[in-house]
């Protein structure tokens, strides 16, 4: 059963526990936007259902709510972030905005962050710097291996889930060409909800503890893994996701206690290379091309990357964003602890 909430509403009560546990008004303001956002763009898996394991983190002390992330070092196009263990929301926050100024003087930029938390739905990060007209690359991976997803002809797991993200301004405020996708099969929150209704899988998504294909998704949970998308050419994505999300951001030195969240993000201004009215057209001709193919047995139309995401922000800001009763009972007794009011 789900319960509807508006952003609004789920803004402010987000924005209130965090403050109750410890984070100054702008990270809370940052991680509430980001939450609701996944949630308003349909990535629930991301959302509010995230805050009260960030609130569990903050009680055991790993999670520091109040840090500020710092540059290490930096050139006029590149900078290495340290997020000071604080949100991953707020570490990716940092780091875009630095890539997006830099990339504004220099044409083209590249910003590396680790010591953080999981950095949420990373095609916001994306959007963000398509929002200021720059062509944006998000890679994103834990620092060391987390076991769950199996290299192409592997048997056991050895990286995360290991998702990247793209964005391509469009002309005329439309909403961005986005890619956002983890580079494995399925996302890992799909099988916990495979599992809690009792459901096989699809063959191809996991194997099980033996490294054998499987359909069964409790033998994910007894020692399986997932499997990369697209046979061998996702799982070179997602090895290419991984190192440079490790490889530049210098996780791998970090205490594997430590919250390794890993990010490379890249900004290129379209205008470095051609007028950005002519690059522009030439989206949107790519673009229209692709609308205008008429819809294959079983399709409605043909969508853009991104068209998902905008079109459920868009309804959803209208007419509210469903909450699961699981996940409003666990926001409910996280504020209740933290002594916050739910309206
Ligand atoms: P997904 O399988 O839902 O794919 C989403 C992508 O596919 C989007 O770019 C969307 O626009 C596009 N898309 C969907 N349907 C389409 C269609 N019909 N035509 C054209 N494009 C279409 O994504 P996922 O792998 O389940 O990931 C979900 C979210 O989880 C993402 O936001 C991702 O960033 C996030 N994630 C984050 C982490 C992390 O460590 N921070 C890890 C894994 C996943």
């Amino acid at each position: 059963m789900a319960q509807i909430r508006t952003a609004a509403q789920l803004t402010r009560l987000v924005r209130a526990i965090v403050t109750a546990a410890g984070a100054p008004a702008t990270h809370a303001e940052i991680v509430a936007t980001s939450v609701v956002d996944a949630d308003l763009t349909g990535h629930e898996s991301h959302g509010v259902l995230r805050i009260p394991s960030l609130v569990e983190a903050i009680g055991k002390g790993s999670l520091k709510p109040a840090a500020t992330p710092f540059v290490v070092h930096e050139s006029p196009s590149t900078a290495v972030v340290d997020g000071a263990a604080t949100f991953g929301h707020v570490g990716a926050r940092v780091a875009t905005d630095l890539a997006i100024q830099k990339a504004g003087s220099a044409g083209l930029a590249g910003v590396s962050l680790t010591r953080v938390t999981h950095a949420g739905r990373i095609g916001e990060w994306a959007e963000l710097g398509a929002g200021h007209g720059l062509i944006t690359m998000v890679a994103a991976s834990r620092a060391h291996s987390t076991g769950t997803l199996a290299p192409y002809g592997g048997r056991v797991g050895a990286i995360g889930t290991t998702p990247t993200a793209w964005a391509i301004p469009r002309l005329e405020g439309r909403p961005p060409i986005l890619l956002d996708f983890a580079t494995s099969a399925v996302a890992q929150g799909k099988l916990q909800l495979a599992r809690a209704t009792g459901q096989s899988v699809p063959p191809g998504w996991i194997l099980d503890a033996e490294g054998r294909p499987t359909t069964d998704v409790e033998e994910f949970f007894r020692g399986g893994a997932l499997l990369p998308f697209g046979g061998h050419k996702g799982y070179a994505l997602s090895v290419i996701t991984a190192m440079l999300a490790v490889g530049l951001s210098g996780g791998d030195l970090l205490d594997p206690s430590e919250h390794g969240s890993c990010l490379f993000i890249m900004c290129v201004d379209p205008e470095a290379f051609r007028p950005a009215d002519q690059f522009g057209r030439a989206i949107e001709e790519i673009a229209a091309r692709l609308k205008a193919v008429p819809p294959a047995e079983g399709f409605d139309e043909v969508l853009l990357p991104g068209e998902p995401e905008a079109r459920s922000r868009a309804r959803r800001s209208q007419e509210g964003i469903p909450v699961t009763d699981a996940t409003w009972e666990a926001l409910e007794a996280t504020a209740r602890r933290l002594g916050v009011p739910v309206e």
